[in-house]
């Protein structure tokens, strides 16, 4: 039982200091397959380690000061993970998915209409242009959405019908076992609502696939019940910081839309998806304290939604490349409290249904919540 604690213990720490620091790929060939842009954190590889899929910083420009380097190894797909020249553990990276070779009815690659994230999630951003991105000085300023489309990586509005050819492609060729759909912000009033219900109908109606949509909380509360019946099996709205100051100045734009509706579209939207159902991302390592932080996160606990606290990661080409990702122990100070709090609230990541909050690749928070 000490021996299980201690090799947990372990796990969480070289997880947390991963993706911290970030990865070097010693070889150029381990490279290939990365994550670059898109919505959300991005700049992105996607490693095995213990069994845990975790995405690691791998082209951040701290990672490459980063103790801890990928080596080759003779087996494909694998690597030596060394810290400081020590040899840790064998890693491996999910091979290419089979789906991506494949290309739509209409001739678009279904590497550009959705995209294999952790160990088994299909993640797409429905629209790839939001409002808030038109002007850089108002838009989120760790956000990328501009810049892949810019460079051809992605096409600027998935349909439904791609949308669900592709979903049902992913399962069957590779295993995908629920789908993340985000979208940029379209409008101010439904904030992209509208968007997901459509692209979920779709895709339910062509495979079984758990959905997590993601969007603003949309200005009337009567969307969250249309997501739902459209199939959307759970809600994240992301507030990505917890303090008016923070997010004024990591979000003109998106702060318009203030904590206090976020907490009341909270309250509307559990009942409707369930307690767990409903997640918030909160980037770690922007401004806001510790303390408030945690304190957000008791108010989001006792309203039933899954704080997902990831540590930052700088993207390159964004107004934050520069700005330096959270150290592990400010990582630490958040993840080992907020972990018990879930145990002990029984929200789980396990537990969630869809989304970012169940694969859990992006934070070490699931293996603190053990
Ligand atoms: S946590 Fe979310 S953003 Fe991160 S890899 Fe998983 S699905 Fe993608």
């Amino acid at each position: 039982m000490e021996m299980h604690h201690e090799s947990l213990g372990h796990a969480r720490n070289l997880i947390t200091d991963l993706q911290s620091y970030g990865l070097r790929l010693a070889d150029s060939a381990l490279a290939a397959p990365g994550r670059r842009g898109g919505a959300g954190p991005s700049d992105h590889r996607a490693i095995t380690i213990g069994g845990r899929t975790v995405m690691v910083p791998v082209y951040t420009h701290g990672a490459a000061t980063s103790p801890f380097a990928a080596l080759p190894a003779p087996q494909a797909n694998t690597a030596m993970l060394t810290r400081d020249g020590v040899e840790l553990a064998r890693i491996s990276f999910p091979r290419t998915p089979r789906f991506y070779a494949h290309e739509t009815f209409d001739g678009v690659p279904y590497w550009k209409i959705a995209q294999l994230h952790g160990a088994d999630v299909l993640a797409t951003t429905i629209l790839q242009t939001c409002i808030r991105f038109a002007d850089r000085a108002t838009s989120c300023q760790f956000c990328a959405i501009g810049q892949s489309l810019a460079a051809g990586k992605t096409i600027a509005r998935k349909t439904p019908e791609q949308l669900a050819e592709v979903a049902r492609m992913a399962v069957l060729l590779d295993g995908v076992r629920h789908m993340v759909m985000t979208t940029g912000t379209p409008n101010v009033t439904d904030r992209g609502a509208s968007l997901l219900c459509d692209s979920a109908f779709a895709v339910k109606a062509a495979i079984d696939l758990p959905i997590q949509g993601q969007c603003e909380p949309p200005r009337d509360d009567a969307w969250f019940a249309r997501m739902k019946s459209a199939g959307v099996d759970s809600l994240g709205m992301h507030l990505e910081a917890v303090t008016p100051e923070v997010r004024a100045r990591i979000m003109p734009g998106k702060a318009t839309v203030s904590i206090d509706r976020y907490l009341h579209a909270f309250a509307a939207a559990v009942p409707v998806f369930g307690r767990g159902q409903v997640s918030t991302y909160i980037l770690a390592g922007l401004g806001d304290t510790p303390r408030a932080i945690l304190d957000m996160c008791e108010k989001l606990v006792a309203l039933g939604v899954y704080p997902f606290v990831v540590p930052f990661v700088p993207i390159g080409g964004t107004p934050l490349a520069d700005h330096p990702a959270p150290t592990p122990d400010f990582m630490r100070s958040i993840l080992a409290p907020l972990g018990l709090m879930l145990k002990s609230a029984g929200l789980l990541s396990q537990d969630s249904k869809a989304g970012c909050g169940k694969c859990g690749a992006c934070s070490p928070l699931a293996s603190y919540e053990v």
